[in-house]
Formats: C-alpha cells, structure tokens, sequence
C-alpha cells in the first residue's frame, strides 16, 4: 500500500447494472458515498452501464453493416437514458453531448466494417451515460462529487497472446499505485464516480475490460489508489460454499483469501468475475463482497490473511459445458516434443487448456466454453491437425464439479463419502490442482443435475464446513433469506373475496388472473436477444389466454391435430407462420394435415424423412435435436438425454442432413426443448450455442429454436428465473450468429402462477396419528403432485387467517394411493365446505385434468377484472 503520513484514505465502491437502474438504488448510492466520507475516506464509485444496455450496444454492433437499424437501436436507447433522467427529477438537455456522441458512433465510417476500436467505443457508452446520469442525480441530492473519465486513469497493455478482438473487447491494464494521482484527486475534492468496464490503449483508443469488466475497473482503482479497502455491492450477501440457489443450506463465507477467492470465481461462482482479484491481490488491498439490499450485513471480506480455523473444504462449485479431448498415443513419454506439439495445435485454434490428466499413453484436457469460443467447426478443425499426432476423442457435454479449499491433500481421508458419492456417476477425469487448492471431477452432463446439493449435504455431514462459531463460514443462505424482508404475498392474497365467490358458483374451479398472464408475458417481451416467442399450449389452451397471448404477439405452438384445430377456432385470425407443429411419434397424417395447412412442422425422427419421402418434398421444416442431456425439475419432465424419446440424436447428423436432402426437405429451423422447470440461464445459452454450431450443415437456416422450460418458483419468496441474466446470456450467443432468428416456445412460465385451483373441504379423518383433509379436486384435476411429485402451495382460503392445527395430508376423492395433493401441510384445523386454494396451479393442471372415477370436469374460470 502507499505510505505517506497525511495521505487521503480511499475506498472504491462498484455498483453493477441492476444496482444503477432505479432511484431508489441511486438513493442508497448516494448514502454509501456520504456513510464513507463520514468516515474520513475518500470516495471513488465505478458504475456499469443501465441493465439490458449494454447487450443493446452489443446488438448494435452485430448489426454494423445496416445503418438504419443501428440508427433505430441508438434512438431507443437515447429514449431510454432520457426517460430515466426524467425518473430521477432531471431536465435531460444535460445528455446532448451523450447523445451526439452516440449518434456520431452510428454514422462513423468505421461502422460499415464494424472494427473493433469501433465497437469498443460503440459500448464504452453504456456506463459512460450511466455515469453521466448518476453523477447528475447525486449532485441535485447535494452531494459534492466530481465526474472522472476512467479512460485518463486506466491504460491498456499488450498481452503475450494478442489478438485485435482481445486488445479492444477483452484488453488488460496494469495499474501501479500512483501517488500523483492521488494527490491530484484530493486536491480536486473527497466523491468521484466513474465508469467501469473501460479504459484506453496507449495510443488512445477506447478499450473494454472484457466480461466482468466492472469488477475488474473497480479493482484497477482499488490498486491505483491504494485504497483500504474495494467494495463490490451486489444482490447477495457475499460468496457462498455453493450456490444457495441450487443448495439452501450453502454457508456464507465471510473471510477467504486472495488464493481461495480466486479459484471459487474460476470454478463458477457468478457474484465475482475472476479477473477481478489479481490487481487486489498485488498490492493487498482487500475486497468486499456486500448486499446493496441490507447494507449492515458483514458480507464476504477477501483479503492476504487466511483464516486461522480447521482445514475445510470453502465451496463447491460447478461449470456446465466443458468439453474433453481425449488424445491416444503409444509410448507418447518416450516420444520427446510430443506435449509441446499437442499444445502448439491447441495454441494454433486459439484454445486455452483448462485441467490435464495424463497416463503412459494417453493425455485428456478440458476446453472450458467460458473461455474459449469453442463452436462445432472450430472442435472439427483441432481434431483434425491433433489426428497428425495422435488419436483423438471428443467427450462431450460433460460437467466440471470442484472442491476448493487450502491443503486439499490433507483432507482426502475424510472425504470418502463424497468421493463415493461422485463416483456413483460416470467420471471421465480427476485433477488435484499443484496449488493444493481444488479438486475437480469431470463427468457427464447428464449425470449432473443434483451432484451439488448431494456433495454439500455431505461435506456437512463430514463436519467439512465449519462448526458454531467458525470464523469463515458464516450463516446459511436459508437463515438469511429468512432475515430479508417478507415477501411479496402471491396475487390471490388481495382478491380472497372474488374467489371466495368464484368457488361459491361451483368446485372444483380453476381461475386465471388477467393480470398475472400479461405481466409474465410482458417479461417474455423484454428479453431483448428473442425474436419469437411461441406459447406452447399443452401448459393450458383456455381460448381467453390463447386470445390474450395473441393479442400481446406470440405465436402458437402445438403438438397435435387437436390442439392444431384448437388454435385455429380459437385465432381464426392468427397467420399460420405464428404456429409451431411439434408432435412426437404422431400418426402421418397430422404431418400430412400441418404441411398441407402451410404451419412451421418440426421432425423428431429421421425414419419419418426416409419413410414418408414424399411429404417432404420442397417443404420447409424444422428438425428437433436432442443435445444429449436432459435437465428439469423431475425426471419425467427432461425431454432430452439417452433414455429420452424427443428428438434426432447428435451423432446422427450427418444422416440428418443426408435424409432431409434426399427427401427434398429445406431446413430453416433447428429445434430443441430439454426439459420443464430449469432456472439455470446457462441452460438456454448453451442450447442455443450448440445448436447454432450446428447450422452450418443447413445452409437455408432461418431461426433457432430452444424450447420452453422456463422455470416457476414453488414457494412464496423462492428466487425467480432471471430474465435479465437470461437475455445478456442469449445476447452473448447472438452476438457470436447474428444471422440466426431465436426463437422460445415456453408454456408454463407464462401461466403457471396466474392459476389458482379452488376445491373445497369433502372431509377431514385422523387415522394412527396423521390427520387427512378430503377435498373435491384429486389427482383428476391436478395430476402433477401424482406424476411430478411437484409442490404446490396450499391454504385455507375460508380460514386464511387461522393459525395452524398440526401437519395435514391433502388428498383427493379417487380411488388411487397416489391422489394426494399435499403431504404434511401446516394448516388451521377445517371443516366440511371450507374453501381451499392450490397456488401456482395454471400450467398443466386443467390441460392434463381427466374424468378419472367418472368425476366430472374441472370448471375454469378466466378473471379479467384480476
Ligand atoms: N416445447 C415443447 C416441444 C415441449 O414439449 C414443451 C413441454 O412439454 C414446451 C415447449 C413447454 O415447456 P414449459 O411448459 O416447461 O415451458
């Protein structure tokens, strides 16, 4: 650090995108800073850009070669930063330069080739107008701060391995801790704010930090500043020993050092960007992870001093989409070169190595996507030079799951459990890290999902996280989330009244919210980086949210004749290029209905092109890919993986585009669903960048589609999907195939939670100790706690207000030992004709209704005044 005796004290804060896009959050800023001077240091901010912007910028850029549509893209975001200076109580005429600026960067003449320095400057002012703003709104609160251009303070420099896109988009600076600097900054006053994610080359070009660049600008300050301390404030509380969405039970960890930091952010963590710990670590300035949303919580502190406490494993944490190389070769040790020239090839295609292990014959390494833009052509053309060499095998989609933690040797006697849990699943390579930091299993992809819950509720059987007291692991994600504040309560609970009515007309009645549909749909809207969405109606046909659907512009998908007719007397008006055929193993003549009708038809399975050649021919169709992994929120619901009956398998492509050229057919489209109820965004991006790799086999390929499966949250307060995440991660795809329209075709994210089931109380029994309430909806009305063990919430709507007698099975009338909607309810004690309200029911309840026992149908009611 800088030692001068009355030197300024600095500290840096850093807010990201969705921290910078509210009042309210500009409010707290500003409260911040004031807290920090208050406490006598001097105070540097470093903003990103407005949420969605900078994919906007992004968009832009990939449209180079079309005025017209830069020129609409820049007009929409002067819209917006306009408008949000209005939100803030600011006359916006103070933007006109911004908005030169950005109109300049439209009609400069670099755009028609789109060079990089172009579109590093194009994106540069995303957080420059961010900043602009901020600083604005700050000095009408009367703070006294000043703007800085963090270009005068950030240099770039040339990196080993430079390419023209790296030293522009993906550019590396060196801060050294400057005291001129300081002394010039405190000479100016105590409050700055500055832009992250930028900096300039030493000719004076604009350049970007690349991912995380924010991260990493707050950093450089922190290090050019010497400052006490960097603060990264974010939407969690800190960094946790796994992802609390994915593991409740993750501990936070409140110290780790600069080491375990840096290998927990490289090994998946999101809340920091890995490259944000370097310039820290250098000159030891500490950093801190804190919650923008309750700012006294202490947070995680990363810093050179380790933790005294019992050796532990920190975190678990895992990376989806790694690809191995596995390479053969007989005697390879005695052969001298023989790793130097495996590695120059990789060095040739621009592919960095991740893990490595070897054996006598044989040496396997992982490509991890994260850094690598590794697509289909770009793997064909490295197996081809390493088949010179060696022979070569591809195992691919596979998962990386690590353990992070010092002295990892020292622990292997007590990780039995885990390793055999791990080796429950097919590993393809083990690698302990040289710094005795991490272990990290490869295995399949499709052998991942639960992998991290399991390993972590074992590592705390182990004792491996820390006991009461512990100085790194600090309290559980759930404890936390039950110290934030309640959330929001669901819809139903405002309008008990109109249902209580609605069920007073008959039972059992589902009823959809209006409201509920339209603002899900209006989600849909937003995300930026879609083209299309298709609504698939087996989540529910009620012709009101058909109608409702079409009339906000989506499109229809469906799976059968029957839903085919469906759509149609329902949208006589909608044009058939909005509907999506996608049956699976259906009778010839549905196909031959849906071609002659001229809607978009998807083909699941190559004998239907070889078989049926003459529906094909001069049709323009989709073909449904099966990625090899399936993901969701049950084994029923994953449509893809080996043992699934959905789509054409990957190492039949080459048949694929054989038999669709023989039967005439044109492929515009490429299609894959995987599965129902995922929350994990990198699900998507990964769907959409491999099938996108794989379009260069279609040379008429229009459009993408990646299916649905949008996750619902079950419980009240649960996290949602987020959308924003979401489309920077489809953005990012796009970015690399502009040419492609994506499209999605979700279902139950859209009307999941706008349905609510009313039944009503049959009867209530107890029986050797557990109590049964008898309702008039079962298994016939709502099938998916019999087939899906899926959760749904349920209350007393008659008595919502009574507190809860003991734990209650709720079970329907049918004659079936699976018809039970709810095990172990906390609910107040009930009486015949109560009213009771199943949430969250609208996908897949009605739909998949049945009159079972000879019951009669479910009523449903759609509510447009709800
Ligand atoms: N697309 C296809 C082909 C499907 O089979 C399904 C569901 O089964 C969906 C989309 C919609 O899935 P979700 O309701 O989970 O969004």
């Amino acid at each position: 650090m800088i030692s001068a005796a009355a030197d300024s004290r600095w500290v840096v804060l850093k807010f990201g995108g969705t921290s910078v896009s509210r009042r309210h959050r500009w409010e707290n800023i500003g409260r911040l800073m004031s807290a920090r001077q208050n406490e006598g240091l001097q105070v540097l901010t470093v903003v990103s850009a407005l949420s969605g912007v900078t994919d906007a910028l992004k968009a832009m850029a990939a449209q180079h070669g079309d005025a017209a549509a830069m020129a609409a893209g820049a007009e929409a975001l002067i819209e917006r930063h306009r408008g949000f200076a209005l939100e803030l109580g600011l006359a916006s005429e103070f933007l006109n330069p911004r908005v030169d600026a950005l109109r300049r960067l439209v009609s400069d003449v670099r755009a028609a080739s789109g060079a990089f320095a172009w579109q590093a400057e194009l994106l540069a002012q995303g957080e420059l107008w961010s900043s602009t703003i901020g600083a604005r709104f700050l000095a009408s609160l009367g703070l006294d701060l000043q703007w800085l251009d963090a270009r005068d303070y950030l240099t770039s420099r040339e990196q080993a391995i430079q390419t023209d896109w790296s030293r522009y988009l993906s550019a590396i600076c060196d801060p050294r801790p400057s005291v001129a600097i300081r002394d010039d900054l405190r000479a100016r006053g105590s409050l700055f704010i500055t832009q992250g994610f930028i900096a300039r080359q030493p000719q004076g070009d604009t350049v970007l930090l690349g991912r995380g660049g924010s991260d990493t600008s707050a950093s450089y300050f922190g290090a050019l500043l010497g400052a006490d301390r960097v603060e990264i404030w974010t939407d969690v509380p800190g960094m946790f020993s796994a992802n609390p969405r994915l593991v409740p039970d993750a501990r936070l960890l409140r110290q780790l050092d600069y080491d375990e930091a840096q290998e927990i952010a490289t090994t998946g963590a999101k809340v920091l960007h890995p490259r944000a710990i370097a310039p820290v670590r250098e000159v030891r300035v500490p950093l801190w992870i804190k919650d923008t949303e309750r700012p006294d919580f202490p947070g995680t502190e990363i810093s050179a001093e380790s933790a005294a406490g019992a050796p532990s494993v920190k975190a678990i944490s895992m990376r989806n989409g790694i690809t191995l190389v596995s390479m053969e070769s007989i005697g390879m040790w005695q052969q001298v070169g023989f790793l130097a020239d495996v590695f120059g090839i990789f060095k040739r295609h621009g592919l960095s190595v991740d893990l490595i292990g070897s054996a006598e014959t044989n040496v396997t390494v992982s490509l991890d996507p994260s850094d690598n833009l590794l697509d289909a052509g770009t793997l064909e053309a490295l197996c081809s030079d390493l088949a010179q060499v060696c022979r070569v095998k591809v195992i691919a989609p596979c998962a990386a799951v690590t353990l992070v933690g010092r002295g990892m040797r020292g622990m292997m006697h007590r990780l039995s459990e885990l390793l055999a849990e791990v080796g429950a699943r097919r590993v393809h390579l083990v690698s302990q890290s040289s710094n005795n930091l991490n272990l990290t299993f490869v295995i399949d992809a499709a052998d991942a999902d639960g992998v991290v819950p399991s390993l972590h509720a074992l590592l705390v059987r182990a004792r491996l996280t820390g006991a009461e007291g512990d100085p790194v692991f600090g309290p559980a994600w759930r404890e936390l989330e039950g110290l934030r504040p309640a959330p929001q309560p669901s819809w139903w609970h405002g309008v008990r009244p109109a249902l209580l009515d609605h069920a007073g007309a008959g039972t059992p009645t589902y009823v959809y919210a209006d409201s509920v549909i339209r603002a899900r749909a209006q989600g849909l809207l937003d995300l930026g980086a879609v083209d299309r969405r298709y609504y698939a109606i087996k989540a529910n046909p009620h012709p009101r949210i058909l109608r409702r659907l079409a009339a906000l512009g989506f499109g229809m998908e469906c799976v059968s004749s029957g839903e085919l007719a469906h759509i149609r007397q329902s949208l006589p008006e909608l044009p058939l290029d909005q509907i999506l055929f996608t049956p699976n193993f259906a009778a010839r003549a549905e196909y031959q209905q849906a071609l002659e009708l001229g809607v978009h038809v998807t083909v699941d399975n190559l004998a239907l092109l070889d078989d049926w050649a003459e529906l094909w021919d001069g049709r323009e169709i989709l073909l449904r890919f099966d990625l090899g992994r399936g993901l969701g929120h049950h084994d029923k619901v994953k449509t893809g993986g080996e043992k699934s009956k959905f789509g054409i398998g990957l190492a039949d492509l080459e048949q694929a585009v054989a038999s669709a050229r023989r039967a005439g057919a044109i492929i515009v489209g490429l299609h894959a669903h995987l599965g129902s109820g995922i929350f994990d965004v990198g699900h998507w991006k990964s769907v959409y960048s491999d099938l996108a790799a794989l379009a260069e086999r279609f040379p008429a390929l229009r459009f993408v589609d990646i299916g649905g499966g949008l996750g619902v949250p079950h419980e009240p307060g649960e996290p949602a999907l987020d959308l924003g995440e979401l489309d920077a991660a489809l953005a990012e795809v796009k970015a690399m195939y502009p040419r492609y329209q994506l499209w999605i075709e979700p279902g139950r994210y859209l009307v999941a939670e706008a349905g609510v089931l009313l039944a009503r109380v049959n009867q209530t029994k107890r029986k050797s100790g557990a109590q049964f309430l008898g309702i008039d909806a079962g298994m016939h009305t709502l099938l998916r706690p019999a087939l899906y063990e899926a959760w749904h919430e349920i209350v007393n709507l008659s008595r919502l207000d009574e507190p809860a007698a003991g734990r209650w099975q709720v079970v329907g009338p049918i004659c079936e030992s699976g018809d039970i909607l709810g095990r172990d309810r906390l609910l107040p004690a009930s009486a015949e004709g109560d009213v009771v309200l199943i949430a969250n029911a609208g996908a897949y309840g009605a739909s998949m209704a049945s009159n079972y026992n000879l019951r009669g149908l479910v009523r449903e009611v759609y509510d447009d005044s709800i």
